[in-house]
Formats: structure tokens, sequence, C-alpha cells
């Protein structure tokens, strides 16, 4: 009975090269390195698109 977002308004595919520059650029430290995909914590993100845009790879997909 929550009204937070199950699931965050970005994702990460499998283009990711895991070069971490998402990691360092979320102004929220809403992504987190447990393996790949790389893990987007919902409750953290706020949909800014920073890392959409800062993605070499164009790995991040807005979704949803
Ligand atoms: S910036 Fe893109 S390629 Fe780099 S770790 Fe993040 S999702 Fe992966
Ligand atoms: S959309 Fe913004 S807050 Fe969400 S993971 Fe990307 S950089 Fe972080």
């Amino acid at each position: 009975m929550s009204d937070r977002a199950e699931r965050a308004p970005v994702a990460v595919t499998s283009a990711c090269t895991g070069c971490g520059a998402c990691l360092l650029t979320c102004p929220e430290h809403a992504i987190r390195p447990h393996g790949q995909p790389l893990d987007i914590l919902a409750e953290l993100c706020t949909g800014c698109m920073e890392c959409v845009e800062i993605c070499p790879a164009d790995a991040i997909i807005e979704v949803g």
C-alpha cells in the first residue's frame, strides 16, 4: 500500500559497458553497481535523466 514507485523511471540495458560514468553523475546516488545491469533504486531516482544524457553507450533508457 505504498505510493512509492516500484520501478525507477529509467533502466540500464545490456548495452552498458560498465564505464561508471552514470554512477558518478547521478545526483541522488540512485545507481548502484550490483553487477550488470546496474541497479537503479526507484526510491531515490527523481527521473532527472542526467544519467541518460551522460551514458556514452546510450545504455540507459526512459521506461514506463
Ligand atoms: S554510463 Fe552507461 S555504459 Fe557507463 S556504467 Fe552507466 S549505464 Fe553503463
Ligand atoms: S534519472 Fe537522475 S536520479 Fe534517476 S538514476 Fe538517472 S541521474 Fe539518477
